[in-house]
């Protein structure tokens, strides 16, 4: 790993003014995916900048069925947090599943987000609850700013702030973890608002996370649960790799979405 400065910040002037100083700065939070890629000679930033005690970006707020999660609240804050359980424990659920207890209790929601990888299990419920992602600059519809693979509509040292969205009445999230990375193979999440239903898969495609509108369709009319079995992907690109073969990832996310659907609709 190449050298670099670290600062601790505490306030937005003090970001502003290490940006102006520094070289080649980057942002880290948990760091469970920058400091793996430095250690690999990927990236060698001058300057890693931790954001996460920025004033409230570790802030988890409920109000009704409106929430709003700092971007450096970790995974374990989310998973534990009791007015979050209490409005969308699918959310809670999701985040007690990413990696193992390590990453848990230094990833945070804001690093996902903003790395935006093909396996992560956040973009499924974030396209599933129409949230927006908060900036230092402005607010973006999440499904503008996921782009595709490690891609998203941030700017050069924009910073994710926070994630808001309103609670569906009903969600679950099935997931089907790499038995090594603990990564999704496939995940789908699954909301229902005024019996409307909404589904997101991730893990399974290399655009990232999609919605699937015929599964939506299928439950919002009331099909039988079976024909979720005749569902297809034929336009999509899915992964076909050493880790499950194209065949194999369309049927998990079948069998997935099944099990969402059950408990849906139980
Ligand atoms: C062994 C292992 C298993 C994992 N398993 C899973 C899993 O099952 N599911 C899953 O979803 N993820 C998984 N992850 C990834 C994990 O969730 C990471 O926490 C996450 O991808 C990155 O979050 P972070 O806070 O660590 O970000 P960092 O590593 O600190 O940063 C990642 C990137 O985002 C940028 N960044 C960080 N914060 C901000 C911000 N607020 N605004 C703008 N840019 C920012 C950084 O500059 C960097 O480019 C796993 C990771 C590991 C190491």
């Amino acid at each position: 790993m190449e050298p670099f400065s670290f600062h601790r910040l505490g306030s937005q002037q003090a970001r502003l003014a290490a940006l102006e100083a520094c070289d080649d700065a980057r942002y880290i939070s948990g760091g469970m995916t920058l400091l793996p890629s430095m250690k690999l000679g990927l990236v060698a930033p001058s300057d890693l900048l931790d954001v996460t005690g920025l004033p409230g970006m570790r802030d988890i707020t409920v109000e009704g069925r409106s929430v709003r999660v700092g971007a450096a609240v970790t995974h374990a804050a989310i998973a534990d947090n009791a007015a979050l359980n209490a409005v969308c424990p699918a959310l809670c659920d999701l985040a007690s599943q990413i990696g193992d207890r390590h990453v848990r209790n230094r990833g945070t929601i804001g690093g996902a987000v903003a790395n935006n990888d093909p396996g992560a299990d956040y973009p499924a419920a974030l396209i599933v609850l129409d949230a927006r992602i908060e900036t230092d600059i402005r607010t973006i519809a999440v499904e503008d700013f996921l782009v595709g693979m490690f891609e998203t509509a941030l700017h050069q040292h924009e910073l994710v702030t926070a994630i808001t969205f309103d609670a569906p009445d009903i969600a679950r999230y099935e997931k089907f973890p790499h038995p090594a990375s603990g990564y999704a193979m496939a995940g789908v999440f699954l909301a229902r608002s005024n019996s409307h239903y909404r589904a997101g898969i991730t893990g399974a495609s290399g655009e990232g996370a999609f919605r699937c509108g015929d599964l939506e369709r299928l439950l919002t009319t009331g099909a039988p649960l079976a024909d979720i079995a005749e569902l297809r992907f034929d336009d999509l690109d899915i992964f076909d790799d050493r880790h499950g073969s194209r065949a194999y990832r369309e049927n998990l996310i079948r069998v997935l979405a099944r099990r969402a659907a059950v408990h849906l609709k139980a």
